[in-house]
């Protein structure tokens, strides 16, 4: 899978990428994901990626030529020279129309934005099926609205709370999206037994020592008795998932059975 992101901070994903398994994914070659800083579609000589909100009120407003430009130029694998400046057409990219524009065909792009669908694992277990994935990051008061009509095919946002920017969305996607590729996680069954996978949150964990504080593991998990170590645990992720989260059981919210 290739995943480019756009944003204003590229330098923020240093930490996020070159961790743990999405550092192993991208050595390995199961994800390449390419970062783009968006100052390079700009036209000006302060590289402005913002302007003054139509209307007036406060704060700043991401610009939709630097947005759009930036996205097609990702799309068809164009340079930054060959779409800046391309807010009234399409880059002429030598007589060839691209294969992907604003507003017609392109690869799955999210922008996100608070008022977008949540990011859930039935949506990442979506994504993950994907051969290409385009993250557009916001900051200011949010993007023009004419990119999230020409740019984005997925609105999605992290939660019902207002961050500073996209890129703290765009590192969960990537984690959440990259550990579902083939061959990421050493043990498979670890995805398919998590939180939300069957509309249910995972059951308790435990290892050693065999006491802690005075409080000790449940017997039946030392018991060796497999069948009755699965009925515990599918008791206890029931049990947990009607006391925190109902809506998994009723389907309405989380990745319920019959979305994964
Ligand atoms: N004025 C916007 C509003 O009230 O909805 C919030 C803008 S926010 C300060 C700047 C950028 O951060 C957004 O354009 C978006 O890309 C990102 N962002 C903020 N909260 C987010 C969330 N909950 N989910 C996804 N992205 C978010």
């Amino acid at each position: 899978m290739r995943i480019d992101v756009l944003t204003i901070f590229p330098g923020y994903f240093a930490g996020p990428l070159d961790t743990s398994l999405v550092a192993t994914a991208r050595a390995r070659g199961a994800v390449d994901v390419r970062l783009h800083d968006l100052r390079d579609w700009t036209t000006d000589r302060h590289r402005s990626v913002d302007d003054a909100p139509y209307g007036g009120g406060a704060g700043m407003v991401m610009r939709g030529d630097v947005l759009v430009a930036a996205a097609e130029s990702v799309w068809n694998d164009l340079p930054p020279s060959a779409t800046v400046g391309t807010a009234g057409a399409p880059a002429d990219v030598g007589g060839a129309p691209p294969r992907y524009v604003a507003g017609g065909a392109r690869p799955r792009t999210v922008v996100f934005t608070p008022r977008g669908r949540p990011l859930t694992q039935a949506l990442v277990r979506e994504l993950a099926d994907e051969d290409r994935l385009v993250l557009v990051c916001g900051r200011y008061e949010g993007i023009d609205e004419r990119v999230h009509e020409l740019v984005a095919t997925d609105e999605v946002s992290l939660g019902d709370y207002v961050l500073m920017g996209g890129e703290v969305a765009a590192a969960a996607m990537v984690e959440a999206v990259v550990r579902l590729l083939p061959g990421v996680l050493g043990n498979a069954a670890s995805a398919a037994e998590e939180s939300f996978e069957g509309g249910l949150l995972e059951h308790p964990l435990y290892t050693r020592p065999p006491e802690l504080r005075g409080r000790t593991v449940p017997p039946v998990l030392t018991s060796g008795d497999h069948a009755a170590v699965a009925a515990w645990r599918r008791a206890r992720a029931e049990e947990r998932t009607r006391a925190v989260r109902p809506d998994l059981l009723d389907g309405t919210g989380g990745a319920g059975p019959e979305e994964v």
